[in-house]
């Protein structure tokens, strides 16, 4: 579970985030909408501390952080490893190919042994549909396809949350329907899912929660079907 209790973030005198109290439970798809600038990807980014709000509580599961105090690095690396965090642009290494962008995470960080990394990476790019595609680098796929790379190597860490900033924001419309497909597959019993996109259509297809946010507010959390039907 993350929660959220009097959660203010600013940017000089800006606010960013307005006393912001929420939980998102496990096992679901959040998606975050809203206007450009209301505080979308600075919400998203602070699951995982790449944004330190200045007040207020965040609990994610059992560890209760106060962002009035300072947070240690061990504190960051514990939430960065329950938080897998997916790029709008992809970040992906340019000179490893598919498989090792995959597999390094688990072979870096966890230390885990190579054979194993390789298995599990194979898994992961046979869910994204990318088995055939093991051995090519990025540069030499679509945009959809790295994209696809990406969720592969969030996922390869085994964050018990993977966070999604815009992740069809540059994609055609058919590349976005290859994401969307993949997401959907992606089973919510092992990943809770928290999206954050200015697409609609997108929003209302892989939501099981909306969050609505306006000017660092929350003006809506609840489910897809109130808010797109009753509006
Ligand atoms: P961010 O601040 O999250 O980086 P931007 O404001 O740069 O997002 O917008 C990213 C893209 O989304 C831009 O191409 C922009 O034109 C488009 N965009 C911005 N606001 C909206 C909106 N309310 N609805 C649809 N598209 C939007
Ligand atoms: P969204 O993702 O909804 O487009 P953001 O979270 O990117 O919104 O931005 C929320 C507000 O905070 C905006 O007014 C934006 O200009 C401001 N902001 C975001 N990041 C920074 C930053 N690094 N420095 C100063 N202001 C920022």
């Amino acid at each position: 579970m993350i929660k959220f209790e009097n959660v203010n973030k600013y940017f000089d005198q800006h606010k960013a985030l307005k006393s912001l109290s929420f939980e998102l439970p496990e096992h679901e798809t959040t998606v975050i909408v809203g206007p450009s600038g209301s505080g979308k990807s600075t919400l998203l980014r602070s699951f995982n501390l790449l944004e330190q709000p200045e007040e207020g509580l965040y609990s994610l599961d059992d560890k209760v952080i106060d962002f009035a105090q300072p947070i240690s690095e061990k504190t960051i690396l514990e939430v960065r490893r329950q938080t897998g965090m997916v790029f709008q642009d992809y970040n992906l290494f340019p000179h490893l190919t598919v498989l090792k962008n995959v597999m390094e995470g688990p072979l870096h960080v966890l230390k885990e042994q190579k054979l194993i990394a390789a298995q599990r990476a194979e898994e992961l790019l046979e869910l994204v549909g990318l088995s055939d595609r093991a051995n090519y680098y990025p540069n030499q796929l679509s945009g959809g396809q790295q994209q696809r790379v990406a969720i592969a190597r969030a996922m390869a860490m085994n964050p018990k949350y993977l966070l999604f900033d815009e992740p069809t924001s540059a994609l055609d419309p058919e590349l976005e329907a290859e994401v969307l497909k993949v997401l959907l597959k992606l089973d919510v019993e092992k990943n809770s899912m928290v999206i954050v996109t200015h697409n609609m259509a997108f929003a209302k297809a892989v939501a099981s929660n909306i969050i609505f946010l306006e000017e660092g507010n929350i003006l809506f959390n609840g489910s897809p079907d109130e808010f797109f039907n009753h509006p």
